[in-house]
């Protein structure tokens, strides 16, 4: 078994003060696959303090220095993608090729973009040409807590630490408990690349201990947070005393409307993009909205689609997707989909129980509800799982109110080929993302949601601005 147990603080490989041991479990066989260790207050203390430690010099290096070490990581990813596709498949489920093709290339997809939007950042500038002695200067907010959910591990990962190194921030990260093995690779590439100690330290941990450690931490400026809503409100709940800056990524229920005018294809690519990574993604369109004239063909079709989804192991080759990350995940979509057939809402795929010829693994079938209202408990929750509500609509009007009538706000999705009328709905729906007719967003931009979908602006220049302070100066020196 794959033995990880140790921290890596201060630029070594260090054991854990006291032994607590905690299993991770291939989700694909139900096996533990790896090993790692639980952190302590006392090793989130030392964690801290050499991050803390590291800061003033690490702060103080030229922007140009802070670059050629995360030039430095994607050439460490480079010669080892492969172990990186392989570590995300083994630890959250996703297919070999899915995480070779997909999972992985976050790393040098972020890595690159966020390089790119480093050169916009103005460390100093004047305040305006009204005033010739003053100056806006950007400073890291000093030492950051990191903490990253399971379900797209590398791709959370790089969106906070890329941009923390680059703002000039020292970092502890905790990376999910259920999915460790990718950061501590990750730490091997920030070892390798030379960064220089304490700059980037890892601590294993769970949330009750190390993430609220570092929530509470006194000597922490930033919790930089991706994960539930609910443990988004219990770390905001955590750094009032100490004022820290909390970002949150949290959880969302995007809506797609499909108007009857959308593109042939618009109903299938949102049955795949809901069931891709086996449901669990924050920004996953799982309530299909349907515009009345072409809702029955719609249900058809999304039913034909889900049918063909096939479910299979993470370490087999293929386009199938795998099993979710835990049982207690798969227990909680077992019990959102029997709360769906309670609510009266019309299973048109999938359904209970483990896919056909399983035994063993957390796989769930890939499952749709058509005829769903969208006060249904499964309208309304985030079910993180290959689930998806299908609700009619009759105009425009109601498909925005229904879009709207959501607690989260992270991402909505538009297909209709009337120009006029996709913009329309893009000002009028509330999340942080708009995307139409399957076009995803482009390099250098923002990431992140309103309402409960959390506050924050991951990636391009937003990303890294979330981790740098504006300082005024009056009384310059013009040059
Ligand atoms: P989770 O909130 O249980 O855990 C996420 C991380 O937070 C883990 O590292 C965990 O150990 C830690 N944590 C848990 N409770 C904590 C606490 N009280 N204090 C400090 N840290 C704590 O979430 P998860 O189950 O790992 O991930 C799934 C959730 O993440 C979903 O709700 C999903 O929508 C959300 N998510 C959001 C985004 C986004 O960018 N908006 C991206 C991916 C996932």
């Amino acid at each position: 078994m794959i033995d990880k147990r140790n921290f890596y603080i201060n630029g070594n490989w260090v054991a854990p003060v006291k032994a607590r041991d905690c299993l991770v479990i291939d989700p694909s066989t139900e096996e533990a696959c790896a090993i790692i260790s639980l952190g302590d207050q006392a090793d989130t203390d030392s964690a801290v303090e050499a991050a803390t430690e590291a800061f003033p010099a690490w702060s103080a290096t030229a922007p140009a220095e802070r670059a050629k070490y995360v030039k430095a990581i994607l050439a460490q990813y480079e010669d080892r993608k492969e172990e990186m596709a392989a570590a995300i498949s083994l630890e959250m489920g996703a297919p070999i090729d899915m995480a070779r093709d997909s999972q992985a290339p976050c790393l040098p997809w972020h890595l690159e973009n966020f390089l790119t939007a480093f050169e916009e950042v103005e460390w100093i500038r004047p305040l305006g040409p009204h005033t010739p002695n003053d100056r806006i200067a950007l400073d890291p907010i000093g030492v950051v807590g990191l903490i990253t959910p399971w379900n797209w591990p590398m791709n959370q990962v790089t969106l906070k630490v890329i941009p923390a190194l680059l703002a000039g921030c020292t970092i502890v990260l905790k990376p999910s408990e259920e999915a460790p093995l990718s950061s501590i690779l990750f730490a091997e590439f920030v070892h390798d690349a030379g960064v220089p100690n304490g700059v980037f330290n890892l601590v294993n941990g769970d949330g009750m201990g190390v993430g609220s450690q570092l929530s509470r931490h006194d000597d922490v400026a930033m919790i930089s947070f991706t994960g539930s809503t609910r443990a988004g409100k219990a770390i905001s709940l955590a750094a009032a005393e100490t004022l820290k800056r909390v970002t949150l990524e949290l959880g969302g229920k995007g809506a797609n409307v499909i108007f009857a005018d959308a593109d042939p294809k618009a109903v299938k690519r949102g049955v795949i993009q809901c069931m891709q990574n086996s449901g669990q993604s924050c920004n996953a369109p799982t309530r299909m909205l349907v515009e009345r004239s072409i809702y029955d063909q719609a249900v058809e079709t999304a039913a034909e689609v889900a049918g063909k989804i096939s479910v299979g192991p993470a370490s087999e080759p293929g386009r199938h997707i795998g099993p979710v990350v835990n049982k207690t995940q798969w227990e909680k979509i077992q019990s959102m989909i029997a709360v769906g057939i309670e609510e009266g809402a019309r299973l048109v795929a999938g359904g209970l129980g483990l896919p056909e010829g399983v035994n063993r693994g957390y796989f769930v079938r890939p499952t749709i509800f058509a005829d769903v209202n969208n006060d249904m408990r499964i309208a309304r929750e985030e079910i993180f799982g290959p689930v998806l509500s299908i609700i009619p609509f009759e105009t425009e009007e109601e498909a925005v109110a229904i879009a709207n009538d959501t607690p989260y706000g992270l991402t909505n999705y538009v297909q209709s080929q009337d120009g006029a009328k996709r913009n329309r709905m893009a000002l009028a729906l509330r999340s942080g993302m708009v995307e139409m007719n399957g076009k995803s967003r482009a390099a250098g931009a923002p990431f992140g949601g309103v309402k409960m979908s959390g506050r924050a602006r991951e990636g391009g220049v937003w990303g890294i601005e979330e981790f740098l302070e504006v300082k005024v100066i009056s009384g310059w020196a013009a040059e």
